[in-house]
């Protein structure tokens, strides 16, 4: 697989890298578009295999800032997979009841079974972000989280569970662009949320966070993406390529019958 992500080097922070990136596409969208069809029909074959052998499990992690485009890649590259091997989970703000536990006791039953890919949408990952910029607990509490996030991650690793995470990299000015569309065109007007523009001021810290998380947590066994997601086109080739590409090793084939199929006969 061509590389299609962005490296995170230890000298650079989230904002030196090019979110309208397009590697190995030189901005050439209709040749994306082309190679992303293909990847779905292979995901979809490869899904089915999956789902049939039920010896693994798949955990992808979407997170991104507001306007990001986490809705739309799901959308676009999970389209026509058989649904009964798929779900999606969404964290948002957590309720009295969750608030009341530790922060992974909301999350932990979303785990997928062998068998299934469940995707994140926003994830336990916003226990170390939007808790950290909008200072909701202590900084002592939130960087311990990185430890134990790595610990959850391992476990669910080491008892069977690929883990992929996808962090779609905007840039103030393409967030900019897209919030306002929200307001300029009315089929999106119900995406708009003022809250998103309480945030859009905190983006500095925001991009502290996610580097921190990125560098804290990836690992081997759960690594992060850095996907340029300026481009929509790109950002879901760029996705898609890395799921089909985890899959391919994951090797899914259908189980060998039990039985002779040659041996039975309807009468
Ligand atoms: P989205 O923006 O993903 O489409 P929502 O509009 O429902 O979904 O927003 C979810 C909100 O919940 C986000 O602002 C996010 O930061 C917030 N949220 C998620 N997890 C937590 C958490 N653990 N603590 C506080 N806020 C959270």
């Amino acid at each position: 697989m061509k590389k299609c992500w962005l490296e995170l080097a230890d000298d650079l922070s989230l904002e030196d890298l090019p979110a309208d990136a397009t590697p190995g596409f030189d901005g050439d969208s209709d040749a994306a578009r082309e190679a992303t069809d293909r990847l779905r029909d292979e995901l979809i074959d490869l899904q089915d295999r999956f789902h049939a052998q039920g010896r693994d499990a798949l955990l992808i992690v979407f997170q991104a800032m507001d306007t990001g485009g986490k809705d739309g890649t799901i959308r676009r590259v999970f389209s026509g997979v058989n649904p009964a091997g798929i779900r999606m989970a969404r964290f948002g703000r957590p309720s009295a009841n969750e608030l009341a536990h530790d922060y992974l006791w909301r999350v932990h039953p979303h785990a997928p079974a062998r068998g299934q890919i469940v995707i994140f949408n926003r994830s336990h990952y916003e226990d170390v972000l939007v808790v950290r910029t909008n200072k909701l607990f202590p900084e002592p509490v939130w960087r311990r989280r990185y430890e134990h996030i790595r610990g959850f991650e391992r476990m669910l690793a080491d008892e069977g569970t690929t883990i992929l995470k996808f962090y779609l990299h905007i840039d103030r000015d393409e967030q900019r662009k897209r919030l306002q569309a929200r307001l300029d065109e009315p089929d999106k007007n119900w995406k708009f949320d003022a809250h998103d523009l309480e945030q859009r001021k905190l983006w500095d810290d925001y991009m502290a966070a996610y580097a921190d998380a990125i560098r804290e947590t990836s690992r081997p066994f759960a690594p992060w993406y850095i996907v340029p997601a300026n481009r929509k086109w790109y950002r879901d080739y760029a996705v898609m390529s890395i799921i089909v590409d985890a899959m391919r090793r994951l090797d899914p084939r259908y189980p060998e019958p039990d039985y002779d199929p040659k041996k039975i006969r309807f009468k």
